[in-house]
């Protein structure tokens, strides 16, 4: 929006000169007006207040062009800059898409209410032959030229929103950390990945589950267990080797990938992250609180489902909690059976 007002401006500073050359002083003075304008709703855009900015230069563009027309004529190709209104007003953040398109068609009956009346009405200025073919075409391919700005805007403003909803489809809004969905993809796409020969292909699941997390929310509130959730999503994010990812799988569980990982490795991990976390202190509603996690850890076996994967490591996560928590548990590889 301010590239656009600053180019508008240019263009209209342009035009100051060549009406004082061609000597047409009321359009040279609307140019000066017009510059003006356009400096204010940049101004306008980056004040925030970009809707006061639209409308701003929707009206000059209408004024300024309907009165172009009429001192030099139709020719002048100056009512070109009148058809860039509607794509502006459909685009912006107008109010309702019923208004839009009000607008828009009001501002289409115009243009052509405005053609039809200037084929039977002589300018007020006539400009001679050269001049106004010169104008013509210099405000055609002005015109075409922020046409093609204002393409190069809303795609780049498509693409910002694609973004925005991306990240916020595959965030948990409370950590800032992926969410279940987005750490299934990675996982998935991580035992599809092509890794050399002599690499390690396997990865390893760590399912951390917060102890007596119940309790905390009972003793100390829903808004302190918020705060110590955040505080361990950071812990486990900042404990960490690069190319590990962590996400949260549900309520008060995480769930760690070590892409490439044996299981000595995956244990090693699981016991760093489970000591930060029992190194911590949560705010609480008696002073800061001690946490712990226990963690279940299951290292993806050739050919096994993801799900199962995970299933080992919940089971190991279950045999943690039974035994005492806040310990790392290592998932038991399945029985092979053997037919007969
Ligand atoms: P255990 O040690 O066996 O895991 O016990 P626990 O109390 O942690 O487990 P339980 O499954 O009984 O309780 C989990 C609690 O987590 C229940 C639920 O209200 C709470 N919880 C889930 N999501 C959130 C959240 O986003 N914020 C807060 N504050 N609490 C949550
Ligand atoms: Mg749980
Ligand atoms: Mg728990």
């Amino acid at each position: 929006m301010t590239t656009v007002a600053l180019v508008a401006a240019g263009v209209h500073l342009a035009f100051i000169g060549v009406f004082a050359w061609a000597a047409v002083w009321p359009l040279a003075g609307a140019n000066v007006a017009s510059v003006l304008v356009y400096v204010l709703a940049h101004r306008l855009v980056r004040g925030e207040h970009p809707l006061l900015a639209v409308w701003l230069m929707a009206l000059e563009v209408l004024v300024h062009s309907t009165a172009a027309v009429l001192a030099i004529g139709w020719d002048s190709g100056f009512h070109f800059y009148i058809m860039l209104i509607i794509p502006v007003v459909i685009v912006s953040a107008l109010t309702s898409v019923q208004r839009k398109v009000a607008f828009a068609f009001a501002v289409g009956v115009f243009y052509v209410l405005l053609d039809w009346h200037f084929r039977q009405q002589a300018p007020v200025f006539s400009l001679a032959g050269p001049v106004l073919l010169a104008l013509h075409y210099f405000n055609l391919v002005s015109m075409l030229l922020l046409l093609g700005l204002l393409c190069t805007v809303y795609f780049r403003m498509v693409k910002e929103a694609q973004r925005l909803l991306h990240v916020q489809a595959s965030t948990d809004p409370l950590t800032q950390l992926f969410n279940r969905r987005a750490m299934r993809d990675m996982v998935q796409r991580e035992c599809v990945r092509e890794v050399p020969a002599e690499d390690v292909h396997t990865l390893a699941l760590l399912l951390v589950d917060v102890d007596h997390f119940k309790r905390i929310n009972d003793r100390h509130g829903h808004e302190s267990g918020d705060d110590a959730l955040l505080l361990i999503a950071q812990t486990l994010q900042d404990g960490l080797r690069e190319g590990d990812q962590v996400a949260r799988w549900g309520g008060e569980e995480f769930l760690v990938m070590l892409p490439a990982t044996g299981v000595d490795e995956a244990v090693k991990v699981a016991e760093r992250l489970r000591q930060r976390v029992a190194a911590q202190r949560f705010m609480g509603a008696a002073g800061r609180q001690p946490l712990s996690v226990t963690l279940g850890v299951a290292v993806r076996l050739p050919h096994e489902s993801i799900d199962r994967t995970l299933a080992r490591a919940d089971q190991a996560l279950y045999m943690g909690k039974e035994s005492g928590r806040n310990r790392v548990v290592l998932a038991p590889e399945p029985e092979i059976t053997t037919q007969n």
